[in-house]
Formats: structure tokens, sequence, C-alpha cells
């Protein structure tokens, strides 16, 4: 059997972004959409840094990216993938680009996206100008969230569960430099998000409840990468799931020859649609040239 080119799995920036460039490279190109099509940045509003694009929403520049790929011939399937094993006998090579999802608490939040409630405040904290936000997380991202706020809130309160920050020494020093803003409340839980909007957080601060006014509210409590079906394959995972790159030389293959992988499944650092795209880019260059190599 004659097998197809190029799969790609996920349907995010990263995804979309290889499929521009091999489906324009007139390779045989099918992106697998996967069971949210268009990643992460479907859940936000306004987008204001992602460089070029100015006035569209988050699912609008999604679609555009899609209809990018569909304009130079790429196919999209709009299912999931689960076996690896079972894509590479259908096709030469595979693009891994199933992103990460942020951890959730499961306090009624998700009613609340775009109203209030993010995950990601590089994204989303100029919109909390002279503004009370909440920050839970006691981690690095918390805190860097927490100064990616500071710019525009007038208060930023960071709520961690235990009585020590989990982010480094270093970040720490942050909330010192710019204490007339920043707070910090120890030993306290999120419970309930009250409102249409986000407008009222009940706490449990050691064990007692307290309510606090609110106008934003931002998780940083982790990602967890889409990775869970690669488990059972050969691709090599770090200990968080974070698919690890660099096999023979290619910065985008994976330790399985012929496949590869870019966006937030592989980078835990920068997480941006930007940085997303230009992994996706490189992933579908490093896929092009192996393939005119074979
Ligand atoms: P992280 O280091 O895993 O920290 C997650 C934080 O969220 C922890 O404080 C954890 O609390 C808290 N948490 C988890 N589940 C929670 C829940 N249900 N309720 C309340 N709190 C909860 O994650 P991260 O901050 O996203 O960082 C991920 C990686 O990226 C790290 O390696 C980090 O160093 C790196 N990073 C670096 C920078 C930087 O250097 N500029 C910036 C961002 C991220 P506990 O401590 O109680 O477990």
């Amino acid at each position: 059997m004659n097998k197809h080119k190029i799969a790609i799995i996920g349907s995010g920036p990263a995804g979309l972004a290889a499929a521009i460039y091999t489906a324009r490279a007139e390779i045989d190109t099918t992106i697998y959409a996967g069971e949210e099509p268009g990643g992460q940045l479907t859940k936000t509003t306004e987008i204001e840094n992602y460089p070029g694009v100015m006035g569209k929403t988050g699912p609008e520049l999604m679609m555009a990216m899609t209809e990018q790929t569909q304009k130079f011939g790429a196919k999209i399937i709009y299912e999931a993938v689960d076996d690896l094993t079972k894509l590479q006998s259908e096709y030469d090579s595979v693009i891994l680009a199933m992103g990460a999802s942020p951890r959730l608490m499961g306090v009624g939040e998700e009613r609340y996206w775009g109203k209030g409630f993010s995950t990601c405040a590089v994204c989303d904290a100029a919109f909390y100008k002279n503004k009370n936000v909440y920050v839970v997380g006691g981690g690095d991202a918390a805190i860097e969230d927490a100064m990616a706020l500071t710019k525009f809130a007038d208060t930023v309160t960071i709520l961690v569960r235990k009585t020590e920050f989990r982010a480094s020494k270093a970040m720490q020093k942050r909330i010192t430099d710019n204490k007339d803003k920043v707070t910090v409340m120890w030993s306290t839980n999120l419970k309930e998000i009250r409102g249409e909007k986000v407008e009222e957080l009940v706490l449990d601060v050691d064990g007692q409840e307290q309510v606090v006014k609110a106008d934003g509210l931002f998780f940083a409590i982790g990602h967890l990468p889409a990775t869970g079906f690669l488990q059972k394959s050969a691709v090599k995972l770090d200990e968080q799931g974070y698919i690890v790159n660099g096999n023979d030389g290619w910065p985008t293959m994976t330790s399985v020859t012929g496949v590869f992988a870019a966006g937030d499944c592989v980078d835990h650092r920068y997480r941006q649609a930007a940085t997303a795209v230009g992994m996706g880019v490189q992933a579908a260059l490093d896929c092009e040239r192996w393939l005119e190599r074979r």
C-alpha cells in the first residue's frame, strides 16, 4: 500500500503552522484536528500579542489559520488519534502538536472563561487595568503571572495553598520588590466563584471561610501536556509528560525516527501562540528535509 506523506496531530497554532508549510510545499498533508479544534486559543477573547494581528479574537485567528491550511490543500479529519503505531503504518512521517491544557480545579471555573477567569496572564493581563485580581498557585508561573498583572491591575493577591512557595527564591524576590501592589495569602484554597462574571471568591483561609470581591481570577497551577496516548509508544517523554526532542541531529525530531513534535506538548516554558507557530514551522521544515533525504 502506498503510504500518505505527513500526518499532523493537533490543530492549534503549532499544528496548523506546520500544515501551512508542508501543504504549501505540495506535500500530501492530513491534520487530525482532535477533540478541541483550534486548541487553547479558542478559549481566549481578543488577541493583542500575536505579531501583525490586531482586532481578531482567538477563535477568529485559529479559523484564519485553518482556512490557510485548506487553501494549500491540507486535509482535515476531525478525530483524535490514540495509536501512533497505526498512524505510522499509514503515513511516512508524523508531526505531534497536541498541545497542553492548563490544570483546572473544578470549582465551576469553566463557566467563567472570558468572564474574568483566565489561565494566561501574559495573554489577558492588559484587560485588568485598575482592577483587583487574584492568582491561584505557588510556583514560578504564579509569580510570573502576578508580575505581569501588576503592570495593569491595582492590586494582585496570590492565593497559595501551603505556607510556602514552590517558586524559586529569585522569583519570590520579585514579590518583595512589588510589595505595594502584591499580597500573598497563605494556607488559602479557592472554594467557589460567584457572580455573572467573576465578582466574588469564596476562600478557605486556614479553615475559616472568607468571601472577597474580585474583578479577575487567574490560575497558574501547572499544565498537562496532551501526551497520554504516547505513554505506550517509544516517544521519549520527560517526567512531567512533555516530549523530549532532538534525535539524530534534527532539533524537532522525537526519539522515534520520522516522528517530529512542536508546540506546547514539547515546550513548558514559553507556551505562547507565536512560539508554538515558530516551532511548528521548524518541525515542518525538518520533516520536509527528512522526507527528501530518505
Ligand atoms: P509548578 O512548578 O508545578 O507549580 C504549580 C503550583 O500550583 C504549585 O505551587 C502547586 O502547589 C500549585 N497547585 C497545584 N494544584 C493546585 C490546586 N489544585 N490548588 C492550589 N494550588 C495548586 O508549575 P508552574 O509554576 O506552572 O511551573 C512549571 C515549570 O515551568 C516549572 O519547572 C517552573 O520552574 C517553570 N517556569 C519557570 C518560569 C521562570 O523561571 N520564569 C516561569 C514559569 C514557569 P504546591 O506547591 O502546594 O504543590
